[in-house]
Formats: C-alpha cells, sequence, structure tokens
C-alpha cells in the first residue's frame, strides 16, 4: 500500500460520469495530463480536442467563444481578461513600428490611451470625425486600422459601418468595431463588412456586472494570429470567470428585449421634460445619426441613453440622492438601471476645456437602462427630478 503523503496526491480517482450535467462543468485547472506522446501530438494539431495548459484556452474559454463567433455569424472567436485585454491583443499582433492608425474621435477614453501608449512602439494614431467620409478617407491613406465603435460614449453615435467597412478595405486597412454598447443583439457588425468585432463581454453579454471578460470575432486567420499573441501575453481569461460569461450569456436576447423597449420609454419621458435640455438616443427622430441607425441597429436603438440637465453640481447630486432604484455606477450593461456622470469620471483627467469641447459638462448623465418594470422606471425617474 502507498504511503500516506502518496495517497492523499493520488488514491482519489477522477471519475467522468457517463451521462452530461445539464450545465458546462468548471474546469479549474492550469494544467493537463497526456496518456503518451501521441496524444501530445493529436492534441497540439487539433486532431483530438483537448487542453495543453492554462494559457493556451480551457473547455470554459473555448465554449464561450464559440458562442460568441456563432451569434455574431464569425468563424472564430478569442475570449479574453477583459475588453481592454483583447484590444490589446489586437494592436500587438496587427501593428508595429511605422504603423499608422485611424480612430474614431469619441472612442471610449481607455482605448485611445493605449492607441497613445503605443507612440513609444513607433504606433501613429490619427483621431477623426467618423461621420466625415472626407477626413476618414484622407486619414486612411497608408493607414493599417480603422478603430470604430457601433455605439459611441457617452453621445451615443453611430457611424455608417458598411461605408466605413468599403473605406477601410479600399485603403487596404483592417476595420475593427467595438460593439459593447450595442451588443449582438442589436448589431452584427461582421455583416456589414468589418473585419474584427470586440466585444467587452464584462457589459450586456455578462449582463450581471460580476465578471470581467473581452471578446473578439473574425476571420479564423485573423482572430488566430490575435490569439496567439494573447497566448503569449497572458491575455486570455480563466474557467471561472469564462463559465459565469456563459451562463450570463444565457438571457442576453431576453435582457437587451427588456432594457432596449425601458431605453426608448426613458428617452421619449426625458425629451418632453422641461428639467432635461437635451436627450442623446439613437432611437430619437432628433438624434442627429437616427436615419444612420436604422441601417447599423436591429431590434430597438440599444440600453444606453444620454441627457444633459443645467450644469449644477449640487442638482446632480439631488437627483442622485432622490432617485430609489437607479443607482449611481461606474460600469454599464449589467441587469440594473445605473447612471454615471462622465465629467467626474470616464473625463475626469480632460482638462475642463477638452470637456467643454466635447460637451461634457456638470450636467451631462449617461444611462444604462436595466430590466426593471418600465413603470417603476419611469415613476422613479420622474419622481426624483421633480426634486431637483
Ligand atoms: C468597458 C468598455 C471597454 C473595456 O472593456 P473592459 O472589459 O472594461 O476591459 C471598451 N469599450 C467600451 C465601449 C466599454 O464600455
Amino acid at each position: 500500500m502507498d504511503a500516506l503523503d502518496t495517497l492523499l496526491l493520488h488514491a482519489a480517482k477522477v471519475e467522468l460520469p457517463a451521462n452530461r450535467p445539464v450545465v458546462m462543468p468548471i474546469y479549474q485547472a492550469a494544467g493537463w495530463t497526456f496518456d503518451d506522446l501521441d496524444q501530445v501530438d493529436a492534441i497540439y494539431s487539433g486532431q483530438q480536442s483537448g487542453s495543453i495548459y492554462g494559457r493556451n484556452g480551457t473547455p470554459n474559454q473555448r465554449a464561450l467563444e464559440g458562442l460568441l463567433a456563432q451569434i455574431h455569424g464569425g468563424d472564430a472567436g478569442l475570449l479574453g481578461a477583459s475588453g481592454m485585454s483583447i484590444l490589446q491583443a489586437v494592436f500587438l499582433a496587427l501593428l508595429g513600428q511605422g504603423s499608422r492608425v485611424v480612430a474614431s474621435q469619441d472612442l471610449y477614453g481607455s482605448t485611445l490611451n493605449l492607441l497613445n501608449d503605443l507612440a513609444r512602439f513607433g504606433v501613429q494614431t490619427q483621431t477623426v470625425d467618423l461621420a466625415n467620409p472626407d477626413q476618414v478617407g484622407q486619414a486612411l491613406v497608408g493607414a493599417q486600422l480603422l478603430v470604430a465603435e457601433t455605439i459611441s460614449n457617452p453621445r451615443l453615435r453611430v457611424p455608417d459601418l458598411a461605408r466605413l467597412a468599403g473605406q477601410a478595405q479600399q485603403a487596404g486597412a483592417f476595420l475593427i468595431v467595438d460593439n459593447t454598447f450595442a451588443s449582438p443583439y442589436h448589431c452584427r457588425p461582421l455583416e456589414l463588412g468589418v473585419d474584427l468585432v470586440m466585444e467587452s463581454v464584462t457589459k450586456f453579454i455578462n449582463g450581471h456586472s460580476d465578471v470581467m471578460l473581452g471578446g473578439l470575432v473574425g476571420k479564423k486567420d485573423l482572430v488566430d494570429r490575435v490569439r496567439s499573441v494573447a497566448v503569449r501575453g497572458g491575455l486570455v481569461s480563466n474557467p471561472l470567470e469564462s463559465w459565469l460569461g456563459l451562463r450570463g450569456a444565457e438571457t442576453l436576447a431576453v435582457r437587451m428585449a427588456r432594457a432596449s423597449s425601458n431605453a426608448l420609454l426613458l428617452a421619449q419621458l426625458l425629451q418632453s421634460h422641461p428639467a432635461v435640455r437635451q436627450v442623446h438616443y439613437p432611437g430619437l427622430p432628433q438624434h442627429p445619426d437616427h436615419v444612420t441607425a436604422q441601417s447599423v441597429l436591429q431590434k430597438g436603438w440599444g440600453a444606453m441613453l444620454s441627457f444633459e440637465l443645467d450644469p449644477d453640481r449640487s442638482l446632480i447630486n439631488r437627483l442622485l440622492r432622490n432617485l430609489r432604484h437607479i443607482r449611481m455606477v461606474l460600469s454599464l450593461g449589467g441587469a440594473t438601471t445605473t447612471l454615471s456622470h462622465p465629467a467626474t469620471s470616464s473625463h475626469r483627467f480632460l482638462s475642463p476645456a477638452e470637456r467643454q469641447q466635447l460637451g461634457l459638462h456638470d450636467g451631462f448623465l449617461r444611462m444604462s437602462v436595466g430590466i426593471e418594470d418600465p413603470n417603476d422606471l419611469q415613476t422613479d425617474l420622474d419622481h426624483a427630478l421633480a426634486q431637483i
């Protein structure tokens, strides 16, 4: 009989059941065993399915990668530790000394900062107004990558993705679209000719504010180029987060349907409220991209909306203190309705003049609309607005 030390390590048998559990197990393992060298070869070459090492991808990571690819109509997917880790892997894989990037001037702040970091490695970034085709066309000459967002933060601009895809292709550049605000429920950018789609799975796809994950979908050769950088650089996701993300994704469609119909109702309520200066929501006919959004977005206009009150800090504080259900959270895409204040959070480190230029004064609020009962949300907002 083996000694106690050895028994403790080897006596428990990993018994795989003959039938399958209704949900996928969590494969919480960093290493995998191989029967012999033939199996090593078979798994490395993909002849047999299996895992090599944690960083090369786990069954939980692959399950969500496959789901993301399918719901986006792409032929390969990649899951990373966060949305930003995916963007970092994309930039490292596709850019190098002397590369030029054209980016939307409305880009998510961290994305723009990450691109600016790459200037130290000889990557130049030029920001443009995506609504201006001539400006985009001129900037794209000699560029390798165009970076856009389906719905921008926080002004919720919607660029013509099909036109941008054509312009990028003509210039020989790849187009990557950050689809986080729309989610695959409202937009599948690959169908509009986009090369790569990035999702912060942290937001709507997971949908419960308890996971950090990022996704990438596109053609297999391109995604695999990014995957090898992500694996080397350790930018991949772990089994538990991947499992949670897969569970969250199950309800994406019902959550988005409710959240975007709630958002339209709240946008209309705010639009007619005397205390509200302006509402930014692609579903309102007054929105500058309302017509474009009809061809880019499907099944509604999304769950993000922004609105402007008087630029008065104490007025915003009164609003926040009087809301019962709607809380201030500096993220988005959860099941509950939340508010953020760009001037003191996402755009905090800009100078007042830079914020002014973007129109992000102290009265500008962004709302991520959740799946509560629409009447309760309207009552909550109406009541708090009456107190300001
Ligand atoms: C949150 C977010 C990101 C970054 O994703 P993380 O998962 O936080 O790394 C990128 N783009 C947009 C539009 C986002 O909302």
